[in-house]
């Protein structure tokens, strides 16, 4: 009820200001719009995931460590020995026990912009204060801004998505290293989509007391069993893992994701499938008038549409079936702007024949 007296009495300012992150229904739609791997598992391996689920006792509740789950991913992840580990439920999850564990008062988020939102939101949920530092116009970091920034609001906490969420291309390494080394906080790298990137900071964890680096599998094909995993020193690692709710990854997830990352070999050739059709993909949106990819070391492509048409083009591909992120609603650097996911040959040539079809129009 809209007049409901306690509301506006109880509920937090900033939160009554929101509206909730919208999640388009996606039914009957070509989902190019949330960065999901559009591979499934190999039927035999489907069949042995399923003999494993049925051994899984729904009646316990789940092991509150997920030991074997976090000895598996070691393994598959390369997590060097001497780090810790710490799973949530979603990396979204993660980056809320992070915010959590660091919000004092007056403490401060940062982040550069364009850049994933759940930074902002989260950092707004635990009553953070939050400042996004623009990117270049070539979405490279701008580091005097991001010096200044950092000079000026002293960030408990600087995440850096690498690759980045929505541009898509990874920032210099020596750039994130400068952050790192200046940082009076703790930095976050979001290496979300590190299996279409080939490139990780996880190997020097080690070399910096404030660097800690977060994954998922959600981009890489599991993206229903929501499994986040933080990788960093244990001092970071014990402080968060007591603002984690103590059974957040569940039975299922942790069965399932334990089952499939002992078979890391399938996501590898599904991930390198996806690199190769990013390229043809590339190639054939340049090709288009009017549209400019940017390159991307993920698995999406932002691109420039003609000036003033952004949301047309999204509708008339909407039209045609195809589901991709319209940017234009953000506006600033990604004013014209679309998202697109890479995916199948077959799903990634229906998108290009309905955004031919919708410039045509
Ligand atoms: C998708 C995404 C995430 C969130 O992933 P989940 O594990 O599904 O919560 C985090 N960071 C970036 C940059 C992303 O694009």
């Amino acid at each position: 009820m809209a007049d409901n007296p306690y509301i506006k009495k109880l509920i937090r300012d900033e939160v009554r200001a929101l509206s909730a992150y919208h999640v388009p229904d996606a039914s009957g739609y070509i989902k190019l719009d949330a960065m999901e791997n559009p591979y499934q598992l190999p039927a035999e391996l489907v069949d042995e995931w399923l003999d494993v689920l049925r051994e899984v006792e729904l009646n316990r509740y789940p092991d509150p460590g997920a030991r074997p789950l976090k000895a598996q991913l070691r393994k598959a992840m390369q997590i060097p020995a001497d780090m810790e580990l710490l799973l949530g439920n979603g990396s979204d999850e993660i980056i809320q026990m992070i915010c959590m564990a660091l919000a004092k008062p007056g403490a401060t988020v940062l982040a550069p912009e364009p850049g994933f939102v759940m930074y902002r939101m989260i950092a707004l949920f635990c009553n953070m204060d939050y400042i996004g530092v623009p990117l270049h116009t070539d979405f490279s970091l701008d580091m005097d801004a991001m010096r200044a920034a950092i000079e000026e609001h002293r960030p408990a906490v600087t995440f850096l998505a690498w690759p980045n969420n929505p541009t898509g291309n990874l920032f210099s390494e020596t750039d994130v290293m400068e952050i790192i080394e200046h940082a009076p906080g703790l930095v976050v790298l979001d290496e979300a989509y590190t299996s279409f990137a080939g490139q990780s900071f996880m190997a020097r964890l080690g070399d910096y007391d404030n660097l800690v680096v977060m994954r998922t599998v959600s981009k890489s094909g599991l993206a229903g069993l929501r499994l986040g995993y933080l990788a960093g020193p244990a001092a970071w690692l014990n402080e968060f893992d007591k603002v984690r709710l103590p059974y957040n990854i569940n039975i299922l997830t942790q069965a399932s994701a334990e089952f499939v990352l002992s078979h890391t070999d399938v996501l590898d050739a599904q991930a390198a499938k996806l690199r190769a059709a990013r390229g043809e993909l590339f190639t054939a949106m340049q090709a288009i008038d009017g549209i400019e990819p940017y390159p991307s070391a993920a698995n999406f492509i932002l691109f420039r549409t003609p000036a003033g048409q952004a949301t047309a083009i999204f509708e008339s591909l909407k039209a045609q079936n195809v589901l991709v992120k319209n940017m234009q609603p953000v506006g600033g650097m990604l004013a014209d702007c679309l998202r697109v996911t890479v995916s199948t040959p077959q799903e990634n040539t229906a998108f290009l024949t309905a955004l031919r079809d919708s410039l045509a129009g």
